[in-house]
């Protein structure tokens, strides 16, 4: 299911398999039906001053039928981001999807988990949700920056990190977003030498 372009995506000047076709630079933000816009824009603006590749704000709709999960009614965030890779048509180099329903994820023995974001790790797609982000409070927008760029990192094969405060800290179904968050040296560094970080 992640296998397609993965290998690629870890090295901006790797082609696909597919020759004579460049793999994109380009991040897609992926705002689904309902995400506030100014927090969308603001995201935008917050990847483009840290990462490299060049970010476009693509609307793809409400989020599909099939991701719905009735008995608590959530969205399953695997099926959104299976829906955000079909939406993509190698035009990006990761589809990064904005939502802002409730969404959930298989945790071990717990068949529907609440989650504020998923990443595929490493892989095209993740999606972030304002859900359980408190819109509207202060540090919601740091608190979305910090979610989007650790789910990102897991795009780009970071797993969590043992370092206390990192952004790839696992939040373990806490709520460890507040402040402004950076990545700690080793996963700054891992991100900058696969060139998809900027360079302070
Ligand atoms: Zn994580
Ligand atoms: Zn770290």
């Amino acid at each position: 299911m992640i296998s397609c372009g993965i290998v690629a995506d870890q090295n901006p000047i790797k082609k696909e398999a597919h020759p004579g076709k460049v793999v994109p630079r380009k991040i897609a933000l992926a705002i689904f039906n309902g995400t506030d816009t100014t927090m969308a824009n603001a995201m935008a603006v917050a990847l483009r001053s840290e990462w490299t590749p060049d970010v476009d704000i693509v609307r793809v709709g409400d989020e599909p039928a099939f991701a719905f999960y009735p008995p608590r009614k959530r969205w399953i965030a695997d099926s959104l981001l299976v829906f955000l890779e079909r939406n993509n048509g190698g035009r990006y180099l990761k589809m990064a999807g904005i939502s802002s329903r409730d969404i959930s994820t298989r945790k071990g023995e717990v068949e529907n988990w609440g989650v504020m974001g998923l990443g595929f790790c490493p892989g095209g797609a993740c999606v972030v949700s304002s859900f359980r982000a408190k819109p509207g409070t202060q540090g919601f927008l740091l608190r979305m920056r910090s979610l989007l760029f650790h789910e990102l990192g897991h795009t780009f094969g970071l797993p969590h990190c043992p370092s206390m405060g990192c952004i790839m800290e696992d939040a373990k179904g806490k709520m460890t977003l507040d402040g402004e968050k950076s990545f700690c040296y080793a996963c700054r560094k891992r991100l900058q030498d696969m060139g998809w970080l900027r360079i302070r």
